[in-house]
């Protein structure tokens, strides 16, 4: 799956319905990016980090690599 454009410039997007953070470089079918899209309840993180991710309390999806 390619990245999809709106998020040219964010690696990490939130789910704010189920608190999990994507990784768009790792995605996969199971990460639903595309309802994501359409639910509008996703968030992007300022600095555009995992870490910053977590801080908001996201924990990371199945796409993200344990070494991210
Ligand atoms: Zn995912």
């Amino acid at each position: 799956m390619t990245r999809p454009t709106l998020f040219e410039n964010n690696r990490w997007l939130g789910d704010k319905r189920t608190q999990r953070v994507h990784d768009l470089d790792h995605t996969s079918e199971a990460c639903a990016i595309d309802d994501l899209l359409a639910s509008e309840q996703f968030a992007t993180f300022g600095p555009d980090l995992l870490a910053e991710a977590r801080n908001r309390g996201y924990r990371p999806h199945g796409c993200v690599a344990a070494d991210a």
